[in-house]
């Protein structure tokens, strides 16, 4: 059967994941409906925007083109209230290493070092667009608010979770099951919210 809907992540990984997420709002879809862009050889495309959202439209709008169908981008960072909402979209390379989680991390907690525990709130931000070839867009946001832990615990996860602890936790979000973290994330509120959009357009196709 061919794919119906296309998700902008080359991560398989992540592919299953936002597929357990997307699954309830979405009865009627079956695996084999939801490719990731890896599996269809998509380009990425250069995120230049300057917001979570216009970085998860530019994902879907290339996706959509090339691929002709309903795509679904996101985008997402950590957002520290001292620092004015940085590291925002520049979460992945905030230490000037692209994906060096360790080096981001650790630059992080040094800049951090002496603010104390009741003002190390921060937040994680999440960007979900769909964009369909003929160009309906939608995009929803979600976020988990927390504060940051003084050092790294806890070994599931990824990026930033060893530091935040989420409001009403006192685990991190690395601290926490896959499916515990799911249920809270900025990410799964972000997609559970674009669900009705993805039915709808999908039920339109
Ligand atoms: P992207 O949306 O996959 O590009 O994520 C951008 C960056 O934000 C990641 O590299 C992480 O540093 C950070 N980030 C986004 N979501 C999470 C999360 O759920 N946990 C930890 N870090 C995150």
């Amino acid at each position: 059967m061919s794919p119906r809907l296309v998700l902008a992540t080359h991560n398989a990984h992540k592919v299953g994941e936002l597929r357990a997420i997307l699954a309830p709002g979405l009865p009627g879809l079956t695996e084999s409906d939801v490719v990731g862009a890896g599996d269809v050889g998509a380009p990425e495309p250069v995120e230049d925007g300057v917001t979570f959202a216009e970085n998860a439209l530019i994902k879907a709008r290339a996706l959509a083109a090339f691929t002709g169908l309903p795509a679904v981008a996101d985008d997402s960072g950590l957002a520290v209230d001292v620092l004015g909402g940085a590291p925002g979209i520049f979460s992945a390379r905030w230490s000037g290493r692209h994906g060096d989680d360790a080096a981001n991390l650790a630059l992080l907690l040094a800049q951090l070092a002496d603010v104390r525990p009741e003002h190390r709130g921060a937040r994680f931000v999440c960007a979900a667009a769909l964009v369909t070839p003929d160009g309906v867009e939608h995009v929803e946001h979600g976020s988990l608010i927390g504060v940051l832990a003084t050092a790294p615990r806890g070994e599931h996860g990824f990026g930033y979770d060893p530091v935040l602890v989420p409001t009403n936790e006192t685990r991190t979000c690395a601290e926490l099951t896959p499916e515990e973290k799911n249920a809270i994330s900025h990410r799964g509120q972000a997609f559970r919210a674009l669900a009705p959009a993805i039915a709808r357009v999908l039920s339109a196709g």
